[in-house]
């Protein structure tokens, strides 16, 4: 699974049936594009993978939130791991009546706690006392009860890099395996709140996934000793993190994950949540570009685009890698680019030192963007948004309208005449 969405027929490049050129001629460029069945054979590729499991799959919001993704979830019989307030309105408005909501996250506030509580979600991941307490207030005054999970802090090391490894006992993320127990404790004496199951997600992109088995064995012995202080859990919640393949880098097998939970987790007979969300997404979205300007130094050459950091801000944010593919022109070539944007910043590329050929006017794709590309992206520099495009078969249909101008400054534009 996970294979490029990119396929290449006697000089024409496609997504699907639907030719990539025609999507750039039709909506312009940059914009994203995604492929329906990419997503689809990922879900059911790794439902199929857990089928002998209890399990519900709580696809991360927050590596694609677009609205008619989430649908296809949705569809999919899949539940959504949110951070936010808006990633709940966002889940409400494909789905209204969702429980199947984990809601994960250091700074949850009391409006976000309200809002999530009133509909009912499936659980909080809590991170830290003061927050469980907050939840036990709110539920009380609005006569509820909340379900929670404790997030643990396994200090297991993601070996991932540094800026999406959340299982290290330095991370601000969940409580220390060594005070679990006692968390524990308390939430089972507050009224207002249920116990309903442990979490833990040690980080994103992990391509091997064997920290997995150590966060595995941590939260099973924490299992054993809540049921010896007899407090006892519907579900266990493993959280994301499962990497793809970016630049041939190999994935362990999904196979050996899924025996992982089955040799560690299975004997308690809970439901085992998920929360994927690059798996799921990331190989599913490309990002189309136009070639503005080809710049040439004695040490250094540039290809100058029209997308930039704030489209796509992972190779800026972690140094992250993308393929990237000149549709115009797949040539092999001897010539070095580092592809870069317009914007004032010198951390604005998308890629570096790429063999390749590209002229003025160019199409360029940069791939694997399906999982924080869009969701990550800004209006730096004035720019509108991109759009969203998905395919399916051999249509080809907006999910988000590019922004222009006014939407960028509808929220300054009426304020002017106060100031
Ligand atoms: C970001 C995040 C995920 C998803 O991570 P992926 O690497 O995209 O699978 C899942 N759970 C939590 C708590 C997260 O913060």
């Amino acid at each position: 699974m996970n294979k490029s969405i990119l396929r290449q027929e006697s000089n024409q490049y496609f997504i699907e049936d639907v030719k990539l050129n025609d999507i750039a001629q039709k909506f312009g460029t940059p914009a994203y594009v995604y492929s329906k069945k990419n997503i689809l054979d990922q879900i059911n590729f790794l439902q199929s993978a857990l089928s002998d499991i209890d399990h519900l799959i709580c696809f991360a919001v927050k590596a694609n939130s677009n609205l008619s993704i989430l649908k296809i979830f949705k569809e999919s019989d899949c539940g959504f791991d949110i951070v936010s307030g808006g990633e709940l309105q966002r889940v409400l408005t494909v789905d209204s009546s969702n429980s199947k909501i984990v809601f994960s996250g250091v700074g949850k506030t009391v409006s976000e706690i309200e809002m999530a509580l009133n509909n009912n979600i499936l659980a909080f991941n809590v991170e830290s006392e003061e927050e469980l307490i907050r939840i036990n207030n709110i539920s009380k005054r609005l006569s509820k009860t909340a379900k929670i999970s404790i997030r643990v802090n396994p200090n297991v090391d993601a070996k991932t890099h540094p800026y999406i490894s959340t299982g290290l006992k330095d991370n601000k993320f969940g409580i220390d395996e060594t005070n679990a127990i006692s968390l524990y404790k308390k939430a089972a004496a507050l009224e207002h709140i249920k116990i309903t199951g442990i979490d833990c997600h040690i980080g994103s992109q992990l391509t091997d996934l064997s920290p997995f088995e150590d966060a595995f064995i941590k939260l099973a012995s924490l299992i054993d000793e809540l049921e010896s202080n007899q407090i006892s859990i519907e579900h266990i919640d493993i959280g994301g993190g499962i990497g793809i393949s970016y630049n041939n880098e190999e994935i362990s097998p999904i196979d050996f994950y899924v025996q992982m939970i089955k040799k560690h987790l299975l004997k308690y007979n809970k439901k085992i949540i998920l929360e994927p969300g690059r798996f799921l997404i990331g190989k599913a979205g490309l990002m189309l570009t136009n070639v503005e300007f080809i710049k040439k130094s004695d040490h250094k050459n540039f290809v100058i685009v029209d997308a930039a950091m704030n489209d796509l801000m992972r190779p800026s944010l972690y140094n992250a890698f993308h393929e990237v593919i000149n549709l115009s022109n797949s040539k092999e070539s001897n010539d070095s680019f580092d592809i870069v944007g317009p914007i004032c910043e010198t951390g604005d590329f998308l890629a570096k030192e790429r063999y390749m050929h590209a002229n003025q006017g160019d199409i360029l794709a940069i791939m694997d963007v399906g999982a924080y590309g869009f969701s990550m992206s800004s209006n730096y520099n004035t720019r509108p948004r991109i759009p969203e495009i998905m395919v399916d078969q051999d249509n080809f249909y907006l999910i988000r309208e590019r922004e222009n101008f006014s939407d960028l400054i509808a929220h300054e534009e009426k304020l002017l005449e106060r100031s």
